[in-house]
């Protein structure tokens, strides 16, 4: 999508800190971590939310990074939290489907 930050990102054209990259999402930093370990996890293909017709399969793919994301940040043992924003009243600000993966220090309760 042509004017999709994280398209460009996807593509090279805005540079990202990488985590993990394969040939159908991309891992890389937030530009303003909310905790010691904040990445966030995107599918290339562009999808505005996880309620925009992405498939259950790539979904679960995407899913499944979350875990080689915590094993190469060294989180898997301490614990993590992930959080995907979808629509206004969850303030999503980037309309490109992507998973926040925190962790690294002690967090507060899960509860809105
Ligand atoms: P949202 O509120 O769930 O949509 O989260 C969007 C996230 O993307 C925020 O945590 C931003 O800090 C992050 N972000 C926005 N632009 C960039 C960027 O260019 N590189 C990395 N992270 C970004």
């Amino acid at each position: 999508m042509q004017d999709c930050i994280f398209c460009k990102i996807a593509a090279g054209e805005i540079p990202s800190t990488i985590v993990y990259e394969d040939d159908r999402v991309l891992a890389f930093e937030d530009l303003n971590p909310q905790m010691p370990v904040h990445t966030l996890i995107i599918p290339k293909e562009h999808y505005a939310n996880i309620g925009d017709g992405i498939s259950d399969e790539l979904l679960g793919y995407v899913f499944n990074t979350v875990k080689k994301v915590a094993e190469i940040k060294g989180i898997a043992d301490s614990g993590y939290r992930v959080i995907v924003n979808t629509g206004s009243d969850a303030q999503q600000s980037v309309h490109h489907l992507h998973v926040h993966v925190l962790g690294g220090a002690p967090m507060n309760s899960g509860s809105p």
